[in-house]
């Protein structure tokens, strides 16, 4: 194991990460007690610092990010992640990088490439951080796992959790999506569910207004009940190292450096750690470029795009977020704002927020021409890329790898009320009916394409009817001729 030790992002203040346990000086927390108080929750992050000497001298990096050695999962990079202990594993990681050149034509650039997250074992990147995390709860110890989710994170910890034998207590908004709610209770979690979006959760947990809050629930849940504390993104360290094994596979599979990586941020634990995953690289000397990275927020509900925009170091706060069918990411805070601004800034990045309209647009758009469902939040980073085309501040020609963090699947009863493109029966045909079948495909093909012309048999229109052609007009003089004809 080549991590070393826990370092904080402020004051530098660096703890152990014994093989059988936490430092005892955290005291439970997995953040530095010498900042947290400073202000709750925002300082106090700590960072997993390995001694790159010593990856250099023992691993084979040439062969680790060769395309033609396979990693099958993100436990391939294990000698660049914090763990002892056998990994408990789903198989995730080695995600599909697609290429995509009709959504390309759409959004006027030639070099887009989708990372395809939903081909996790839970259907989003969360497994990455939930592995690691599970994983290290077995190695300190811990009888069961808790986390503070919007939905995405605690179905994929109750996966793992189920994996590892831990026991599993989530905490979410009420109005995570049934898929997600459904997702926690088949792994056997239980589940507290609080009204409102991830900060009424976080606060309620967190910030309880008698000021017996913080100590007082973690000490309960982590102390009392064994549970491995703080597996929630921003408070837990060891998340973000998941995180940049996605970095290590776009570089795998492109075999180069993009120019941008468009990346859904929520609390910005992801796009730190993405943004980890490309310096470890530089700084190993396995590549000499380094990308931008675009972090997309919602409109209104972007405390980091904000903060980028104002210079700041930490979110800056929004008091009534919309109500956004990208629900993974809208926000009030983002926990680890200040690892996602100090990334965006040394990649010379770019924040951009965007809105429902744009994000439903470019969903179903995806969906419809590259065959690719995902979640609303993952539809953010096409939104962002057509935004920042029409003001040139990328160009045609630059590499981008959009990461779609989930699928589609997660959500599909929001997209079913949300989208254009319900799906409904072009009629319901009844037993024996073979003549209404025939009638109602020649309707299908007469939408899909126009101008084709084929004569329907008169024997599939039943003994009475005369023939007509798919198109609904008569057959008598038309031919087949235009069969080949017929446009997309
Ligand atoms: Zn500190």
């Amino acid at each position: 194991m080549f991590a070393k030790k826990l370092k904080c992002i402020y004051c530098g203040e660096e703890y152990d990460i014994p093989r059988n346990g936490e430092d005892p000086r955290l005291n439970n927390k997995l953040m530095c007690p010498k900042c947290v108080d400073l202000h709750k929750w925002i300082y106090g992050s700590l960072d997993v610092v390995y001694d790159y000497d010593e990856i250099a001298e023992h691993v084979d990096l040439k062969k680790l990010f060769d395309f033609n050695f396979s990693i099958d999962t993100m436990w391939g990079f294990k000698d660049l992640l914090p763990i002892w202990h056998q990994p408990v594993c789903l198989g995730e990681g080695d995600t599909p990088l697609y290429t995509c050149q009709r959504i390309c034509q759409e959004l006027d650039v030639s070099n887009l490439y989708l990372k395809y997250e939903g081909a996790n074992p839970t259907g989003s990147f969360k497994d990455r951080e939930s592995s690691v995390c599970a994983t290290r709860a077995l190695e300190v110890g811990a009888t069961g796992v808790t986390c503070i989710s919007s939905g995405n994170a605690a179905g994929s910890l109750a996966a793992y959790a189920s994996r590892a034998g831990l026991k599993c207590l989530v905490f979410t908004p009420s109005s995570a999506s049934p898929e997600k709610m459904t997702q926690i209770g088949i792994f056997d979690a239980e589940l507290i569910a609080v009204d409102g979006i991830l900060e009424d959760v976080w606060e309620l947990i967190n910030r309880d207004p008698n000021n017996v809050g913080d100590d007082q629930i973690l000490k309960l849940v982590s102390m009392t009940y064994r549970y491995y504390n703080d597996c929630n993104a921003a408070l837990n360290p060891y998340r973000v190292e998941g995180d940049k094994t996605e970095a290590y596979e776009i570089y795998r599979s492109l075999m180069e450096i993009p120019d941008w990586v468009v990346i859904p941020t929520g609390n910005g634990s992801n796009l730190a750690g993405i943004w980890k995953g490309f310096k470890e690289m530089h700084d190993l000397g396995v590549t000499t470029k380094l990308p931008k990275l675009i972090c997309v927020q919602v409109k209104g509900g972007d405390p980091i795009a904000k903060a980028f925009e104002q210079k700041k170091d930490v979110s800056i706060r929004v008091e009534n977020p919309p109500d956004s069918i990208a629900e993974g990411i809208v926000a009030k805070d983002c926990y680890d704002a200040t690892k996602a601004l100090r990334a965006l800034r040394e990649s010379n990045g770019i924040a951009v927020a965007v809105d429902d309209l744009e994000v439903i647009e470019y969903m179903e758009l995806l969906a419809g021409k590259e065959g690719v469902f995902v979640e609303p939040t993952s539809a953010t980073t096409l939104a962002a890329i057509g935004k920042l085309r029409e003001t040139y501040a990328i160009d045609k020609s630059d590499k981008i790898v959009c990461v779609l963090t989930g699928s589609g699947l997660k959500a599909t009863k929001e997209v079913m009320v949300k989208c254009k493109k319900e799906v409904k029966p072009i009629d319901k045909v009844k037993k024996g009916d073979y003549a209404s079948l025939v009638k109602d495909i020649a309707k299908v093909a007469k939408k899909q394409f126009p101008s084709l012309q084929i004569p329907v048999p008169s024997g599939m229109l039943g003994p009475d009817a005369s023939p007509k052609t798919a198109n609904g007009g008569s057959s008598k003089n038309s031919t087949t001729e235009g069969s080949g004809n017929h446009s997309k």
